[in-house]
C-alpha cells in the first residue's frame, strides 16, 4: 500500500505515521516531495491495519498497490496455474470440453451419454447426484443412489468425473467417485462449503453466482485458495440482467478480465448462460474466442425426457457436430482441441 501525507504534515507528524508502519510490522519507505510525502509500504496488508494507518493524523489517504485476491491474483503469482482434473491438463495449451448432463437420472442414461461424449471427443464427464433446484417439488438428484453410476461411469469410461457438492457434509461420500468437485452458481458465496473443498486434496470448479461480480467470484475463490488447495478453476455461467431473451446473459468479458486478473482457469458454460440448445454453439465458440480454457456443455440422450435442463442440452448428433466445429476457433485462439 501506499500512505499520501496531507500537504500540511510536519516532519514529527510524519515520523508519527512511519513509526507506526514499522510497529505494524510493515517496512515503511518515504518519499519526500515537494508538496506531499509518499510513504510506500512494503509488507502484507491486512484491512484493519489500513484502517488504523488511514485514521492517524496528517494522513490523506491509503491507497492499496495490490488487488485484494492475494492469492488468486496475477500479481502474486504471473503465470498461468494449470488445474490436473486426474491426466486432464486444465489452463495449458489444450482446451478442455466437460460435457454430460446435467443430472445423473439412471444407469441407462448416463452411460449412454458417456459413451457419446468421450466418442466426440470431451474430456471430463460431469453429472450430479445433488442437484441444486429452485423449487424443492422439483427433481433433486439420485442422491444415495447417483453414487454408484457416478463409479461405474468412471471405471468403464476411463474418463475424469465432475459432480456438484452442495453440502459440506457430502464431501466424504463423493470423493471417492469424482475427480473434481463443482460448487454451483447458488453456492459461490457459501464460505463453509468452499472453506470445506479448500481442505480437500482435489480440484474445484467455482461457478460464478448469477448476481455476482468479477470481483466477488475472486475473493469467493481465496476462501478455496487459502485452505491451501490451489486447484481451482472458475466458470462464467452466465448472470442475471433485464434480458428475457435468454436464461442468463453470458458475461463473454468476464473470461479476458478474470484472465488479466487472475492465474486460475476460466471456462464457460454455454449451456446454463444461455437455456436453449440452438444458442449453444454461437456462444461456445465465443467463449473459445475470448480467450476460455474450457467449455462446460450439457448434452442428454433424449432432451425431451431429460428431469433437468432438456431445452439447454444437445442432442448426441449435435455435440458431436459442435466438437468438429469447434476445432478451428481452437486453433484461431491459438490452442488445441
Ligand atoms: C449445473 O451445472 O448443472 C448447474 C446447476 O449450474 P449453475 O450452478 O451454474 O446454475
Ligand atoms: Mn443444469
Amino acid at each position: 500500500m501506499v500512505i499520501i501525507m496531507r500537504p500540511d504534515a510536519d516532519a514529527e507528524v510524519i515520523e508519527h505515521v512511519i513509526g507506526k508502519v514499522e510497529e505494524l510490522g510493515f517496512e515503511p519507505h518515504p518519499i519526500y516531495g515537494v508538496i506531499n510525502t509518499v510513504i510506500a509500504v512494503i509488507g502484507d496488508r491486512t484491512q484493519e491495519a489500513m484502517d488504523t494507518l488511514q485514521s492517524m493524523p496528517g494522513v490523506d489517504r491509503v491507497v492499496p498497490i495490490l488487488r485484494p485476491y492475494k492469492l488468486a491474483g496475477r500479481e502474486v503469482k504471473p503465470e498461468a496455474t494449470v488445474v490436473n482434473v486426474a491426466d486432464v491438463a486444465v489452463g495449458g495449451e489444450a482446451i478442455t470440453i466437460i460435457a454430460g448432463p446435467c443430472a445423473v437420472e439412471s444407469r441407462e442414461q448416463y452411460l449412454t451419454t458417456g459413451r457419446y461424449v468421450k466418442q466426440a471427443g470431451a474430456h471430463i464427464l460431469r453429472g450430479s447426484i445433488y442437484k441444486p433446484r429452485t423449487s424443492p417439488h422439483d427433481f433433486q438428484g439420485l442422491h444415495e443412489e447417483g453414487i454408484q453410476l457416478l463409479a461405474a461411469a468412471r471405471e468403464e469410461l476411463d474418463m475424469p468425473i465432475i459432480t456438484e457438492v452442495l453440502d459440506p457434509r457430502h464431501i466424504e461420500r463423493l470423493d471417492p467417485v469424482t475427480d473434481i468437485f463443482q460448487i454451483g452458481a447458488r453456492n459461490m458465496q457459501n464460505f463453509a462449503l468452499l472453506a470445506e473443498v479448500g481442505q480437500a486434496n482435489k480440484p474445484v470448479l467455482v461457478k460464478r453466482g448469477m448476481s455476482a461480480t468479477i470481483d466477488d467470484l475472486l475473493k469467493a475463490v481465496e476462501y478455496v485458495l487459502v485452505g491451501g488447495n490451489e486447484q481451482v478453476i472458475l466458470c462464467e455461467r452466465g448472470i442475471r440482467t433485464f434480458e428475457t431473451q435468454t436464461r442468463n446473459t453470458l458475461d463473454i468479458s468476464a473470461v479476458p478480465i478474470i484472465k488479466r486478473f487472475s492465474h486460475l482457469p476460466v471456462i464457460v458454460d454455454p449451456s446454463h448462460a444461455s437455456g436453449e440448445a440452438w444458442l449453444v454453439p454461437a456462444l461456445s465458440k465465443a467463449a473459445l474466442a475470448a480467450g476460455a480454457d474450457g467449455l462446460m456443455i450439457e448434452t442428454h440422450p433424449s432432451p425431451q425426457d431429460a428431469l433437468v435442463d432438456g431445452p439447454q442440452s444437445l442432442r448426441p448428433e449435435d455435440f458431436t457436430e459442435l466438437m468438429q466445429e469447434l476445432k478451428p476457433f481452437a486453433q484461431a485462439a491459438g490452442r488445441r482441441l
